[in-house]
């Protein structure tokens, strides 16, 4: 007989106290953060936890040069502004993303333009890239989104023969291989973040790369308020030379951030070890598509995603609908599942509304010209369908290991056995998603 699901009112799989909680916190975290509150020094761009930050994360990505920033969004605003990307000026984004790295461009008054992903990896789609370009296109953002690295070598073709630059949002992406090289150093920047969630957490912080000299000492700039030191005294100078912001970090968080890179790969082989294995048996039930990793890469699994086929399933239903219903009879079983982000990012309201900056800036500046911008989900239906499609299982995070995602697969077993009942109970009222706590959050 099958087991009575929890949705019906049966017994749980799981419980929270199964899931152990992110950032892993070690004797390494504890001597660099003491290091800071012995030292007395707790701030400042030339601090010994920054410096020492920036030099180890030089180290791990083979980049020439690194600057510590107050997070993935002022890396990203940075490298826009160093390569002086400015008003008007378009940037090609993928339809799938944060936030982040469309209003990252807007902060420079430069409009995003989207790109649908692709159907396999979630990455921004190079046909799509290339149908996006006009003469305003100045860049672009590909992203590795949830650790998968993106199609670089035809993105990259793409920027020279139209002489754009790229800058790459590997913001959920430390360690990430395409190829043999490491994610973020392929373009003219790079930008990582070291939120809590991620994969190198500082609790809050950001990474920018470059190998570039003159974009450096440009993003540097831009870093604190377009304000030179003064290299005899070291003091600041109070001239601002052009125009920045205040994306300085501080010792505490790199100080943190120093300890958790010390186990960055290990805790990238945790998560790509239950991902593996959740791919492995979640496949073998009919309708879980598990996430892909292309040829030649390495996906760090910042997130784990699956997405649901109803048909695969033996099931004459919508496919969001059937997502919608998986999701809350797993997240019932005690299965910490949800979206991170529930639309394609132009269906925000944002770019409905298209208020930005003053009275529709950004895009004013070139509709003066006659250019016109429409933001409409229904022209992205990849990243629709995915949205559509997806949830993420929030087991594959170090310290967890494959005991508990045993336990998820045994969840995900009993639901799929147990179809009509899960349909049944799709309009119930139960709100899948996780606590703060989880990922550090208090
Ligand atoms: C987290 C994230 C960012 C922003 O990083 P913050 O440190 O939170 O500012 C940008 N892009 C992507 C894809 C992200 O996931």
């Amino acid at each position: 007989m099958a087991e009575k699901l929890a949705i019906g009112g049966g017994n749980p799989i799981l419980t929270r106290a199964d899931y152990r909680n992110w950032p892993v916190i070690t004797e390494d975290d504890r001597r660099f953060v003491n290091e800071v509150l012995d030292s007395g020094i707790v701030a400042g761009a030339t601090g010994p936890q920054a410096v020492a930050l920036q030099n180890e994360w030089r180290e791990f990505t083979g980049s020439k040069y690194c600057l510590t920033t107050g997070s993935g969004t002022a890396a990203l605003h940075m490298a826009l502004a160093a390569i002086d990307v400015g008003p008007g000026d378009e940037v090609i984004v993928p339809s799938y993303t944060f936030l982040a790295t469309a209003s990252s461009a807007m902060h420079q008054m430069a409009i995003p333009v989207f790109a649908d992903i692709e159907p396999k990896t979630y990455t921004i789609d190079p046909v799509k890239i290339e149908a996006a370009i006009t003469p305003r296109t100045r860049a672009i953002m590909p992203v590795h989104i949830q650790g998968c690295p993106a199609d670089m070598d035809p993105i990259l073709e793409i920027a020279r023969k139209h002489n754009l630059h790229i800058i790459e949002d590997a913001a959920q992406a430390h360690g990430a291989m395409y190829k043999g090289r490491i994610c973020g150093t392929m373009g003219i920047a790079g930008a990582f973040s070291l939120n809590n969630l991620k994969n190198l957490c500082g609790g809050e912080g950001g990474l920018f790369v470059t190998d570039d000299e003159n974009v450096l000492h440009r993003a540097d700039l831009v870093r604190y308020f377009g304000d030179e030191c003064d290299e005899q005294t070291m003091r600041q100078k109070y001239n601002a030379s052009i125009l920045g912001y205040m994306y300085r970090n501080q010792e505490l968080p790199a100080a943190l951030a120093r300890g958790q890179l010390k186990h960055l790969n290990a805790l990238n082989d945790t998560r790509i070890r239950n991902s593996e294995y959740l791919t492995r048996e979640l496949g073998k039930i009919p309708g879980i598509i598990p996430p892909y990793c292309p040829p030649d890469c390495k996906h760090v699994y910042w997130f784990y995603a699956v997405r649901f086929d109803p048909q695969a399933a033996g099931l004459d239903v919508d496919a969001r609908r059937f997502r919608i219903a998986v999701e809350k009879a797993v997240f019932k079983e005690g299965v910490l599942v949800g979206q991170w982000q529930v639309m394609p990012v132009p269906g925000q309201d944002l770019f409905h509304s298209m208020i930005g900056i003053g009275k529709r800036y950004p895009w004013a500046i070139n509709e003066a010209q006659g250019v016109t911008y429409k933001y409409d989900p229904r022209d992205y239906p990849v990243a629709q369908m995915l949205c559509d499609t997806y949830t993420n299982i929030h087991s594959i995070h170090p310290p967890n290991g494959l005991d508990l995602n045993e336990k998820v697969v045994e969840a995900f077993h009993k639901v799929f056995s147990n179809l009509g009942e899960v349909m049944d109970h799709a309009d119930d009222d139960i709100k899948p998603g996780f606590d703060g706590r989880l990922y550090g959050v208090g």
